[in-house]
């Protein structure tokens, strides 16, 4: 059994993932933001869709469902507390449920914040996880509907997975979330290599995702709400964690980099 994951752009920052196992066949786009492209990679592929997997309710992560599933007959799994926003849903599941993809074990873990009922989609033996608007490379979500604190539980829950865990994410968001974590940490010598990184890439027409979570424990600060820099740029150098993360990001909504 081999998976293969195919990422591709859509709408102004989005992206569409597919993962497929080459065994079974069995392929699952993570989230549709669009369906021409998500259906334009399956043909390219030759692939068939079996499944969604919503991480939330935002259009710009599910306006493609019904067009999709008309096409392909997939199943669309996502999460409970947002059923009734989740167009053509046929599966709901909760934290702490699991479910078998072409035997690899998916883990659901609830990660409220950016939205309420917020999934994201583990996969421990195949050190994947699709952490849709959580976390980003260098950044996380917007806090829309939760509270900062669930999304500094929710964030530290990405941030606990096995270091070489791979992360897919829902948006190219890195150039402008890099501005904003080198006002935080100019001095961390792992932010700024992979800031010349990212802008070689990014310069290049290049995706900068996926990433992992050892590079986003060293370089994203807001998984870094211990490191003395990140607490004193929050200009609480004694504070509590979920404190210092509740400031850094009430600091990027208003950052103009
Ligand atoms: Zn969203």
């Amino acid at each position: 059994m081999t998976l293969e994951i195919v990422q591709f752009p859509c709408l102004s920052d989005n992206y569409g993932v597919l993962l497929h196992d080459t065994a079974s066949g069995r392929t699952a786009s993570i989230d549709v933001p669009e369906a021409a492209p998500v259906l334009a990679a399956l043909a390219e592929k030759g692939w068939t869709l079996t499944d969604i997997f919503t991480t939330h309710h935002h259009a710009d992560h599910v306006q493609g469902n019904l067009e999709v599933k008309a096409a392909t007959g997939c199943t669309i799994t996502g999460p409970v507390d947002e059923a009734d926003r989740i167009p053509g849903i046929d599966i709901t599941v909760k934290d702490g449920d699991s479910f078998d993809f072409a035997g690899q074990t998916v883990r659901v873990i609830a990660t409220p914040g950016h939205t309420l009922g917020h999934i994201i989609y583990h996969l421990p033996d195949a050190k994947l996880a699709f952490v849709g608007d959580t976390l980003f490379a260098l950044g996380c979500g917007r806090v829309l509907e939760g509270t900062l604190e669930q999304m500094f539980d929710s964030v530290e829950k990405v941030g606990a997975l096995p270091s070489d865990t791979v992360l897919y994410c829902g948006h190219e968001y890195t150039e402008a979330n890099l501005r904003f974590a080198l006002s935080i940490e100019p001095d961390n010598a792992a932010l700024v290599t992979r800031g010349e990184e990212i802008r070689r890439l990014r310069a290049a027409g290049q995706p900068t995702l996926p990433t992992t979570v050892a590079a986003e424990r060293s370089t994203n600060p807001f998984l870094r709400s211990d490191a003395p820099s990140v607490r004193a740029a929050a200009g609480l150098p004694d504070g509590e964690p979920a404190e210092v993360f509740a400031a850094t990001r009430r600091a990027k909504d208003v950052f103009k980099g």
